[in-house]
Parts: C-alpha cells; structure tokens; sequence
C-alpha cells in the first residue's frame, strides 16, 4: 500500500472515530449519570458489574468474569498476532458528595460516591467499546475491556485482575489505561514517558507510653511528646536521607491520642503515606521510619508498633506504548490538545500492577470547565468532570485499540 493511500485510510479513521464518539455522547453520559446515581464502594460493585456485563452483551461482546466483581470484555479482529488491553476501573469511594451541582445524578447510597471519576472512566470505555464494535472491520487481533474493581482500596483490583492470569492467558500484549484530570482543561490529553504517578504506601503507628495525671509528667512517660518528636524527625528523612534529585513524600496524615486537658494518655495513634517511585527508596523510608521511632520512644521507655503497608507500585509509561499515545492523540484533536509532562505527580493509581508485566501507557483526560463547576480536585465531595471529556476520551480509546 502506498503511504498516501495508507495516510488517506489513517486520517479517514481519525474522522470515524470522532463522528462515532459524538454519535454515542448521550450514550455515555446516560452511562456515566446511572453510574454516578448508583456508586458501589471497592470490591462491592455488584450492581456495577451487572450493569457492564448487561451493556457488553447487547453489544454482541463475549464477556469474562475472572474476579468476584469486575469484568472483561473480549472483542475479535481480524486473525492476527495483536492484542491490546484498555482498562476502567468501575469503583466508587467510601464518602459522601455534595450533590448539589449534580442534583438530577447525585448518589442515592449514602457512604458512597463517584468522586474520582471512575464512573465516567467506565462510561467512556463503553462508548469506545461501541465504537470498537461499529468499526471492527478495522482491528487486527483483539481489544480486551477490563473494567476492574477496586482500584481505591489495597491490595488494588488492577493487581487481583493480573493475579488472576486472564489477561496473561489471552496474551496481551500491550495495555493502556487514563484519569480523568480536574487541572486539566475538558479534552486535553496529558501524558509522558516513565515515571507519571507515585508509589504510595501506607503507615500505621501506635506510640505506647505511661499514662497518668497531667500536673505529675514526670510519673508518666507522655506519648504525645514523643509523637510529636516523631513527626518532627520524619521530616528529616526526605530532606536529609533521600537523594535530592529523588521525588518523595512523607505525610502523617492522621493522629489520635488522649480523651481530655489533664490527663496524660497511654497512646498515640498515627496514620501515613509515603509516596516514592522506586521501592528502594520506599524501603529506606520505611527503615529510617523505623531507626526513628526506635531511637525517640524506645530511648524515653516507651515502645512502639509499627505497619508499613506496601501499596501499588509507579506508573512508570513504556516508551512505544506513550509515544502511541501522543501520536494517536495528536493525529484526532491536533497537537493543541495534547500536553506533555515535564514531571510525574505524586499521587498513586494501581495501573501500575499492569505495567509490571505488559508494556502500558497512562494518561489524563482533561475533565475540568467552569459551566462545570469541574476544577475541584479528586475525592472532594464536590468533584465533578465535564462529560464532553468523552468526545476526546472515547475516540482516543477507540483509536489506540484500533490503529496500528
Ligand atoms: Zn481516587
Ligand atoms: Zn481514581
């Protein structure tokens, strides 16, 4: 085939896949607002399930159900050795929302809310798969639809999907996965290649001291002061224990202790994130942490329990799978719509437990708009997209399984 004629047939699929985005853009709002209606917490997301698995069948996809809740959807090219994966992750968060701007959708399960966005994620990854479906003739191989669960809650149902050995099983060969994103303006595409978003893991910690009245300190062994030591000396490890060049965070982002003015209590409770992009460097927080504690509590007489829970691992972007990405990006919209990142950000997405095995690209779909009220940041109780996201987030979906 001749480049301008394989040109021709590229820039006419560009101009089908966005018409077919537009075509299915009610399709994916209804989805989207059922969805956000209706929010099933992690690993919970029955009704959810049912909902995607109902959709992929009437669209005449074979479904697979390889985990308690999720699912996957199989859609066959034509025969070749191609087999690329998109990924939604289809979980609510444990909180309530402040319906108020989404009144015709709002959450009707208290303790339950699509505040990150996840709902839309799934709503476009039906439209792409409408689209895929419209335009089959056109896929060499197979796509696979994962909508998996759990994406907010350890051990991450992006890592139970891979434990699962489906996806291994139908031999993916490539995966790509994206965020909704409140910084970015609705439409734009925002990406790059290695490290995009952290490891984060978290820390519990309990500090046992000597309680007792608080006029006799010295009978006592307080655990609030050594707390706050504690927290004072954590604040050394990044500044003077990590490579400057490295990015990390450590955060104590919850911490409990006493019941009232004058008494001395018997503990503190803390609760933390460490954010890194190796786990090297995540293990050497983690020792430091530990050298910390041993050194101020144990030295005052008390003792200390201390939980390092390992979380997802960095997205860390293939260099083919991102480049795909921008290419394909710039070819639909123009390459005023795609923006490339200078650096990762800080927060954590289990997209990550794929790329541990398949070559993947993840990227932010720009979600944010003042008629809608969207720039709130994720998980604030008033966080919304704008849905005319899909019109760019469908077609790229659509058009990564697609292209070669
Ligand atoms: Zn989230
Ligand atoms: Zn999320």
């Amino acid at each position: 085939m001749s480049i301008e004629l394989n040109e021709k047939i590229m820039s006419d699929l560009s101009s089908q896949l966005k018409k077919k985005a537009e075509e299915y853009f009610d399709y994916m709002v209804s989805v989207r607002r059922h969805l956000h209606k209706n929010p099933e917490v992690s690993y919970k997301e029955y009704d959810t399930t049912e909902f995607i698995l109902n959709e992929l069948k009437q669209m005449g996809i074979e479904t697979h159900r390889p985990l308690e809740t999720g699912c996957i959807g199989v859609i066959e090219g034509k025969p070749a050795d191609r087999v690329i994966a998109l990924r939604a992750d289809i979980d609510a968060l444990a909180m309530d929302e402040d319906g108020e701007a989404k009144h015709e959708f709002k959450s009707v399960r208290p303790g339950a809310a699509h505040c990150c966005g996840h709902d839309a994620h799934t709503a476009n990854m039906l439209g792409a798969a409408k689209i895929l479906m419209d335009l089959k003739d056109h896929i060499s191989g197979k796509v696979v639809l994962i909508f998996q669960p759990g994406e907010e809650k350890l051990p991450g149902g992006g890592r139970l999907m891979m434990e699962s050995g489906f996806l291994q099983k139908q031999g993916v060969q490539k995966v790509f996965g994206l965020h909704m994103n409140p910084n970015y303006e609705v439409g734009k595409i925002a990406t790059k290649t290695g490290p995009l978003m952290a490891r984060p893991d978290e820390v519990e910690i309990e500090i046992y001291g000597k309680g007792g009245h608080a006029a006799s300190p010295h009978e006592t062994i307080d655990p609030i002061v050594l707390a706050a030591q504690v927290i004072t000396q954590f604040q050394t490890i990044v500044s003077r224990n990590i490579n400057p060049t490295e990015p990390a965070v450590v955060t104590i982002g919850k911490i409990n202790a006493g019941s009232t003015y004058n008494v001395i209590p018997e503990k503190v409770k803390m609760l933390g994130t460490v954010r890194t992009f190796s786990r090297d460097t995540a293990m050497l927080i983690k020792a430091r942490m530990e050298a910390i504690l041993k050194g101020v509590v144990e030295g005052a007489g008390g003792r200390f329990d201390f939980r390092f829970n390992e979380g997802y691992p960095a997205i860390d972007n293939e260099e083919t799978c991102t480049q795909k990405v921008m290419e394909t990006a710039k070819e639909l919209f123009g390459e005023d719509q795609l923006i490339e990142l200078d650096t990762p950000i800080m927060g954590g997405e289990d997209f990550a437990f794929y790329q541990q095995e398949f070559p993947g690209a993840f990227y932010f779909l720009g979600s944010r708009s003042e008629e809608a009220d969207s720039g709130w940041s994720w998980h604030h109780p008033k966080y919304n997209i704008d849905e005319r996201a899909f019109l760019t987030g469908a077609a790229l979906m659509a058009g990564l399984a697609l292209k070669e």
